[in-house]
């Protein structure tokens, strides 16, 4: 049990700062982006702010662009994502165990038995 919970633990309880508070009344402004797959979303901004001249596409990840014509080329970083999910849902317990056997291994050294 001598895993990575403590430091998870950390995180509980920590919320969104408060932004439901502020832009209630500010007048917004929706915005179509459009991606490599043909998805369309549109997120709203408050009128005035800077908007973005892509945004994720909340469907499949890729990058959307404002362009129905010309979305951005997608990025070949799923295979990254992917393999980096994996790493980290097996990482504390990987973790622990290279770390447990490091340590163990570190004091049999010193104990020189
Ligand atoms: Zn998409």
């Amino acid at each position: 049990m001598a895993g990575g919970n403590a430091i998870r633990g950390t995180r509980v309880g920590a919320g969104p700062m408060g932004e439901s508070e502020r832009g209630e009344s500010a007048p917004r402004q929706r915005i179509a982006f459009f991606c490599a797959n043909g998805h369309e979303t549109t997120p709203s901004f408050a009128a005035g702010a800077d908007q973005p001249d892509q945004w994720d596409c909340p469907r499949c990840g890729l990058p959307a662009g404002r362009d129905r014509e010309a979305p951005p080329a997608a990025p070949s970083i799923e295979p990254y994502k992917t393999h980096l999910a994996y790493v980290r849902e097996r990482r504390s317990d990987a973790d622990g165990a290279a770390l447990l056997d490091e340590a163990l291994a570190n004091l049999k050294a010193k104990r020189g038995r």
